[in-house]
């Protein structure tokens, strides 16, 4: 297993299959991109499926998260989750995506084995969709979001990053939104980890000010400590909906930044290029590709894969006076 010294256990891997992305949101990246990966520093999708299967069979990990970058436009996909979904025991399979391209491949990844999606959505006005993505695709996104419920993946969760003066007049809406398609609507704290490192707390909608916007138009009933378990979420009962299957409608938000919640995390990261980071906030970074080309067996990954997880830390720190952004952004990382 894979257990920290304060006797966390991480079973959640988030592996970024690409750090490259066909959007280019303001409050994560420049319009010109990032400098790219090198082709050949990115894993294959042999050496992806190995270090997935090492965390499998040897370490414990039940559930893989697939993102980036934006994780559809990684060539051949549907044929990554096949294999991950061949393995023994089988971990659950999610996607995390900008959906722009999940009209043409929800199909084919449901028949390949992946079992839920998040995507991301933070407005519903195509004109400031443009404004906000620097791509005209707000028309593709809801068309993906409706694939992926067609293609039997609902409930399909939405993320949704409110930016004050920005959005954050739309939480009320979105939810309303989200819930009249069956999609169950998660609200994320901006967080430090923009490219361009321009966030400030200050400016930031915070959970308390959604939970007021929210409260204002709908009647939510907290679900409580229980109910959260390790996932980053806490959520609300939205009185008067229900989700397609019948059970109560939920919202939820994930307040990194005001009421973290590291003490109950569960995840382990994977980059690209195959590093490994015990959080998004990590300074530091575990360099599994090499041991892996250098012709490292499955046993030596893993040792090299349990210690260097053991200095995971007890807190991401964003509050702490001493706090750094990582280096890499959050794309770069996989959110
Ligand atoms: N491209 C995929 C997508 O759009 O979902 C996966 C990667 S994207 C980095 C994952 C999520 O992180 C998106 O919901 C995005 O809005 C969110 N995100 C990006 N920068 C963020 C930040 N600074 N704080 C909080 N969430 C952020």
């Amino acid at each position: 297993m894979l257990v920290d010294r304060f006797g966390r256990t991480a079973t959640d891997l988030r592996v970024s299959v690409t750090d490259k992305c066909d959007l280019r949101c303001t409050y994560c990246m420049p319009a010109e991109g990032l400098p790219w990966l090198p082709r050949e520093e990115v894993l294959s999708d042999d050496e992806l499926v190995r270090l997935v299967r090492i965390g499998v069979e040897r370490l414990g990990i039940r559930e893989v998260r697939l993102t980036g970058g934006e994780p559809l436009i990684r060539p051949g996909l549907p044929g990554l989750v096949e294999r991950m979904a061949g393995l023994t025991p089988r971990p659950r399979l999610s996607l995390t995506t900008n959906g722009v391209a999940l009209g043409r491949l929800a199909a084919p990844l449901v028949a390949a084995g992946l079992d839920r999606v998040n995507v991301s959505l933070d407005t519903l006005d195509p004109q400031l969709f443009r404004s906000l993505t620097r791509r005209d695709r707000h028309d593709r996104v809801i068309a993906g979001i409706d694939a992926a419920l067609a293609a039997g993946l609902g409930p399909v969760k939405i993320n949704t990053v409110l930016m004050r003066g920005i959005n954050d007049h739309e939480a009320a809406d979105l939810l309303r939104w989200s819930l009249e398609r069956g999609c169950e609507l998660r609200f994320i704290e901006q967080m430090p980890l923009d490219a361009q490192h321009g966030w400030d707390r200050e400016k930031m909608v915070t959970a308390e000010e959604i939970l007021e916007r929210l409260s204002a138009e709908f009647d939510l009933v907290p679900e409580g400590a229980d109910a959260r378990g390790t996932a980053p979420a806490e959520t609300w009962l939205v009185t008067g909906y229900r989700a397609p299957n019948g059970d109560p409608a939920r919202v939820g938000v994930i307040a990194s930044v005001t009421r973290p919640f590291c003490g109950d995390c569960d995840r382990v990261r994977l980059t690209a290029d195959g590093q490994m980071r015990t959080c998004l906030f990590a300074r530091e970074e575990s360099d599994l590709r090499a041991p892996l080309r250098d012709g490292a067996d499955d046993a030596e990954i893993a040792e090299r894969w349990r210690i260097a997880f053991l200095g995971k830390k007890a807190g991401a720190g964003i509050g702490e006076p001493d706090f750094v952004q990582p280096m890499r952004p959050m794309s770069a990382i996989g959110g």
